[in-house]
């Protein structure tokens, strides 16, 4: 008892916690990998699971003001990265909602490769 749940997303390309390895996302729920976080590098992901929230905070970044919270891993409590909870700038509205993952802080694997997948579709370089 007193186990944490965690779920998995599944799929390949998976992306995990650096601390405990528990399963954050796939590569399927990737948006954009042009973010900067305090780490560096960043991934902006439309969905994210095995997450807790920090309360919300106003924070002014290059592009414009957001209303962000703060994401730390579920199982472990390492913090991991942000979601955007409210832009004020139009342009900035398809945040909302997703969440960035600092690439230092999570790690990627290949998680179950379907063996009937076709092998020339090895994505982008
Ligand atoms: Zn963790």
């Amino acid at each position: 008892m007193g186990r944490t749940f965690l779920e998995h997303m599944g799929g390949v390309k998976l992306f995990s916690c650096n601390s405990c390895d528990a399963n954050l996302t796939n590569r399927n729920e990737l948006i954009s990998t042009r973010f900067t976080g305090a780490t560096g590098r960043a991934f902006l992901f439309k969905r994210v699971v095995n997450l807790t929230y920090s309360v919300v905070q106003d924070r002014v970044m290059l592009t414009g003001r957001h209303m962000v919270r703060d994401v730390m891993c579920k199982n472990c409590s390492a913090k991991l990265g942000w979601m955007y909870e409210f832009a004020t700038d139009d342009s900035q509205k398809y945040k909302e909602g997703r969440v960035i993952l600092e690439y230092a802080l999570i790690s990627e694997s290949e998680g179950f490769v379907d063996p009937y997948c076709n092998r020339n579709n090895h994505h982008e370089h």
